[in-house]
C-alpha cells in the first residue's frame, strides 16, 4: 500500500466511528438548516477518517445529487447528477453495495464529471444510505494517493451512513416524494421469478414486515441500550422456547429441526456480543441490531454454501424478531392478522415464520430470495401455498394493498393487472380446477391401461409433510423416502430416536402400502457440516456422495440401520442404497444393515418380519453388471435424475444446460431398455423413481419400454393416471420398437400419438 496518508488502523477506525457519532449527534441536535448540517457532516467525516474527500450524494426526483462535499469543487454542489447505476456513486446506490477501489478511474462503470474536479483523486470509497431497504443516498470519500480502504473503514463508513439516514429523513430531506420515485412503477407490471412452490393465488399485497423504522440511532448511554439488548434476548429467547411447545409443533414434525437451529442462534453468544460491540460504538440498540443484521446479509448475498446461506437467513430472521422487540413497534403482518385473500411479500421469511399465518386466508408468498432448498420452501410445499422467488426489489415495485395475480406455474406475479389479464387469469384457474377435480375423481380408481396392463404409482417422499399427500394422492405406496431430507432440516445430526420416530411414523401412515427407504444420500451438493464430507470438491455430483460416503462412515450407516430396523418391527422393511456403482458396495452396505440386525436380535427386540434389499441404479456402470447384480437383489429401482446427467455428462442442477439434453432421447430410451429387459428376465421388479416418471409424455414412454411401476411427486400421481387409463399400450410398445430402431428424435413421435389416439397428456 503506497500512500502518505497513514491507513487507519483497526483501532484507529474504531476510535474514529465512535468518535465521528458523537459529533454527528450534537449536528442532529442542532437548529441549524439541513443544508448547514450536511455541509457540517462532510467536514467532520472527512477529518476523522483523514480523508481529502468526503461527500454526501441524495436522491431527489430518481437522480443522485451532489448535496454536500468537503474536497471536491463547491460549484458541483447540487449540480452533478448521476442517474442510479450511473458511475460509481449510481453502482453504489443500484446495487446497495459498497465500493472499494485504490484507483476509481480503472473501474468500468467510473463516469467522470469534470465540474467536481475529482480527477485530483485516485482511490474512491463509498457506501449506500439505506432507508426502508431503499437507497437513498450515497456517502463516499476520496484519496489522492491510491489506496485500499481497510474492512473496518468501510465498516465505519457504513455505521455512519444509518446515522446519516436518520439526520436526513429528520431534515426533511427524504420525502413523500423521494420514496415514490423509488418505488418508480404505478402501472401494471410483468415480474418474473424463481418457480419454488407451483401454483397460482389471487390477493392483495401484504408485506411481511412492516418496516421496523430506526427512529434514532445514536445514543450517549451506552449502558442503557445494553441493558436494553440484554432484555430484548430473554423475551425473544422466551418466545422461541414457547413457539418449541405450542400445540401445533408439539407433535415432532420437520420444523422441530428448524426451530432447534433458531434456538441455537437465539443462545449465541458471538452474536449478543457483537451487537454489543457495536452498542459501545455510540449506536442505540436498535442500530446495533441493524448494524450487525447488514453485516449478516452482506455475508448472506457472497455465501455459495446453500447450507451456510440457509443459516443466514434464519439468523436475519432472528434480528427481525429482536428488532421488533426492542423497539416495541408491531409486529409481523400474522401478529395484526390478515386478511381474506392475501399475497405475502417479504424479502425472506423464516420456516416458523411462515407457520404463524392463516393458512385459510394465506394465497401465495412472493419472495425477494429463496431457494428450492430452502427450510421454508419445503414448509410452503407442505402446506399447498404457491411461493415465487427471486423477485428483485419487491418493496421498489409493489404498495401494501396492491392486487397481484400469483402464476407460478409460469413464474410470474402480476403487479396491478389491468381488466384483461384478470380475466385470462381467472379463465386459466378455472381450467386447472376442472383438470384438479377430474384428477380427484380417479383418486380410488385403478391404473390400468386401455388393454388391460396395470401401472404402479408410488409416490416420493422425505419429510413428515409428505405423508397426507400418500391418502390424498391414492398412491400405491412410497417408492423413495429420500431419509437425507430429515438430516438437511436439522442443524444437527439427527438422532437414532429421532430418524427412528420419522421413520415409524411414515410406516404407521402407509399402513399395509409398502414404503421404501433410501439410506442418506448427503454429500455432493447435499452437504450438511455436522457430516464430514470431502473437501470442496471439484465435481460433487460425482464426488464423496450417497453411498460412498456411507460406507466411508459406517457409524452414519449404522444409526440408520438400526434406526430403520426398530421402526419396522413386526413389519416388512423395504431399504435401498443410492448411487451403487459397483455390486460390492451393494453387499457391503447389505452386510452393515444384517450385522445390525443381529446386534437387535442378541438384544432381544422385536425384528421386521421381512427384509428386502434393492440398489439404485443411477450410474451407468453398474448396468453393464446386471447379470450378475440381480441375482444378489430383491429389487432395482432407476434414479433417472442421476442416471440422465451421468449419461449425458451433464451437471442436473446447471440452468444453461436444462434444456439442452432430453430424456426422450433415443439414447436414454435404449439404455433404459436394456435395463428393464434385463430385469424382467432376472424376475426382479424395478421402479423408475427420478423425476421423468412425474410427466405423463415420459411416463407413457417408459412404459412402452416395459415398465409397470413408477415412483413420482404426488402432484404426478393424477395426470399420469388419467394417461394411463386413456392409453393402448400393446399398440405403443410396438411403435416404440421402430423408433428406438430409427434413432430418431422420440418426444415429438410421443406427442403426435397421443394426439391421434386421445391419450391424456394433462
Ligand atoms: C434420482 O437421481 O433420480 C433420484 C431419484 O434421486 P435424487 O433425485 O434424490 O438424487
Ligand atoms: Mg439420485
Amino acid at each position: 500500500m503506497d500512500t502518505q496518508t497513514p491507513p487507519a488502523t483497526p483501532r484507529s477506525a474504531g476510535a474514529a466511528a465512535r468518535d465521528i457519532l458523537r459529533r454527528l449527534h450534537e449536528v442532529m441536535a442542532s437548529r441549524a438548516r439541513a443544508q448547514a448540517k450536511l455541509n457540517k457532516v462532510v467536514r467532520i467525516i472527512a477529518k476523522s477518517l483523514s480523508s481529502e474527500v468526503c461527500s454526501i450524494y441524495l436522491l431527489r426526483d430518481g437522480v443522485l445529487e451532489l448535496y454536500a462535499t468537503k474536497g471536491l469543487a463547491q460549484e458541483a454542489v447540487h449540480v452533478t447528477r448521476l442517474a442510479v447505476g450511473e458511475g460509481l456513486v449510481g453502482q453504489i446506490a443500484a446495487n446497495r453495495e459498497p465500493l472499494n477501489l485504490d484507483e476509481a478511474a480503472e473501474h468500468p462503470d467510473f463516469a467522470y464529471k469534470p465540474e467536481t474536479g475529482e480527477d485530483l483523486f485516485h482511490s474512491f470509497a463509498g457506501v449506500p444510505i439505506i432507508r426502508q431497504e431503499s437507497a437513498v443516498g450515497v456517502l463516499a470519500v476520496q484519496h489522492v494517493e491510491p489506496r485500499q480502504y481497510q474492512d473496518i473503514e468501510i465498516e465505519a463508513l457504513q455505521t455512519v451512513a444509518m446515522v446519516l439516514a436518520e439526520l436526513i429523513s429528520a431534515a426533511g430531506l427524504i420525502d413523500a416524494s423521494t420514496m415514490t420515485a423509488v418505488r418508480s412503477h404505478q402501472g401494471p407490471l410483468r415480474l418474473e421469478g424463481l418457480k419454488l412452490v407451483k401454483g397460482v393465488g389471487q390477493g392483495r399485497a401484504v408485506f411481511h414486515q412492516p418496516r421496523v423504522v430506526i427512529e434514532h440511532t445514536v445514543s450517549d448511554d451506552i449502558e442503557g441500550e445494553k441493558q436494553r439488548i440484554v432484555k430484548a434476548f430473554k423475551t425473544m429467547r422466551e418466545q422461541i422456547d414457547r413457539m418449541m411447545g405450542k400445540a401445533e409443533f408439539a407433535a415432532p414434525g420437520d420444523h422441530d429441526d428448524i426451530l432447534e437451529t433458531y434456538k441455537m442462534f437465539a443462545y449465541d453468544e458471538g452474536w449478543s456480543r457483537r451487537i454489543t460491540e457495536a452498542i459501545e460504538s455510540g449506536l442505540t440498540a436498535e442500530a446495533g441490531i441493524e448494524r450487525v443484521a447488514q453485516k449478516t446479509r452482506a455475508r448472506l448475498r457472497k455465501a455459495d454454501d446453500p447450507f451456510f446461506a440457509e443459516r443466514l437467513h434464519d439468523l436475519d430472521d432472528l434480528s427481525n424478531r429482536l428488532l421488533r422487540i426492542v423497539s416495541g413497534q408491531v409486529g409481523t403482518a400474522a401478529q395484526m392478522g390478515i386478511g381474506r385473500d392475501t399475497i405475502l411479500l417479504a424479502r425472506n421469511l423464516g420456516p416458523a415464520e411462515l407457520l404463524e399465518y392463516d393458512r385459510r386466508f394465506l394465497k401465495g408468498v412472493v419472495l425477494e430470495e429463496g431457494s428450492l432448498t430452502a427450510h421454508v420452501i419445503i414448509i410452503a410445499r407442505a402446506m399447498g401455498i404457491p411461493v415465487l422467488g427471486q423477485v428483485k426489489d419487491i418493496r421498489a415495485q409493489i404498495a401494501e394493498g396492491d392486487p397481484l395475480l400469483l402464476d407460478v406455474t409460469r413464474g410470474v406475479v402480476f403487479v396491478r393487472p389491468p381488466e384483461t389479464v384478470v380475466e385470462q387469469f381467472e379463465e386459466q384457474v378455472a381450467l386447472r380446477d376442472r383438470r384438479q377435480a377430474e384428477y380427484a375423481k380417479l383418486r380410488d380408481k385403478p391404473a390400468v391401461t386401455l388393454d388391460g396392463t396395470p401401472i404402479q404409482l408410488f409416490m416420493n417422499a422425505g419429510l413428515r409433510a409428505d405423508i397426507p399427500s400418500l391418502e390424498a394422492s391414492g398412491a400405491d405406496g412410497i417408492g423413495l423416502f429420500r431419509t437425507e431430507f430429515q438430516f438437511l432440516v436439522s442443524a444437527t445430526l439427527p438422532r437414532r430416536e429421532r430418524q427412528t420416530s420419522l421413520y415409524q411414523d411414515v410406516l404407521e401412515a402407509a399402513g399395509d402400502k409398502p414404503v421404501t427407504f433410501r439410506t442418506v444420500d448427503i454429500g455432493g451438493d447435499k452437504t450438511v457440516p455436522y457430516v464430514d464430507s470431502h473437501a470442496r470438491e471439484e465435481n460433487p455430483a460425482m464426488g464423496y456422495r450417497a453411498l460412498r460416503l456411507a460406507l466411508g462412515r459406517k457409524g452414519l450407516m449404522k444409526v440408520q440401520a438400526r434406526a430403520l430396523l426398530e421402526a419396522s418391527a413386526g413389519r416388512t422393511l423395504r431399504i435401498m442404497f443410492p448411487m451403487v456403482s459397483e455390486p460390492w458396495e451393494f453387499a457391503e452396505a447389505k452386510s452393515i444393515v444384517l450385522e445390525q440386525l443381529a446386534a437387535q436380535m442378541a438384544r432381544g427386540k422385536e425384528l421386521p418380519t421381512e427384509l428386502k434389499f434393492g440398489a439404485m441404479l443411477e450410474v451407468p456402470a453398474l448396468a453393464e453388471m446386471l447379470d450378475v447384480f440381480l441375482p444378489q437383489i430383491d429389487f432395482l429401482s432407476i434414479g433417472t435424475n442421476d442416471l440422465v446427467q451421468f449419461l449425458f455428462a451433464a451437471d442436473r442442477s446447471n440452468p444453461a444446460l436444462a434444456e439442452r439434453f432430453d430424456w426422450l432421447s433415443p439414447a436414454v430410451l435404449r439404455f433404459m431398455k436394456r435395463v428393464v429387459d434385463a430385469a424382467d428376465d432376472a424376475a426382479k421388479p424395478v421402479t423408475v423413481c427420478g423425476e421423468m416418471g412425474g410427466r405423463p409424455v415420459a411416463a407413457m414412454a417408459l412404459l412402452a419400454l416395459g415398465y409397470r411401476r413408477l415412483s413420482i411427486t404426488p402432484a404426478g400421481i393424477g395426470p399420469v393416471k388419467a394417461m394411463v387409463r386413456s392409453l393402448d399400450l400393446e399398440a405403443l410398445s410396438k411403435a416404440m420398437d421402430g423408433w428406438l430402431r430409427t434413432g430418431m428424435p422420440i418426444r415429438p413421435k410421443l406427442r403426435q400419438w397421443a394426439e391421434r389416439y386421445s391419450v391424456k397428456l394433462g
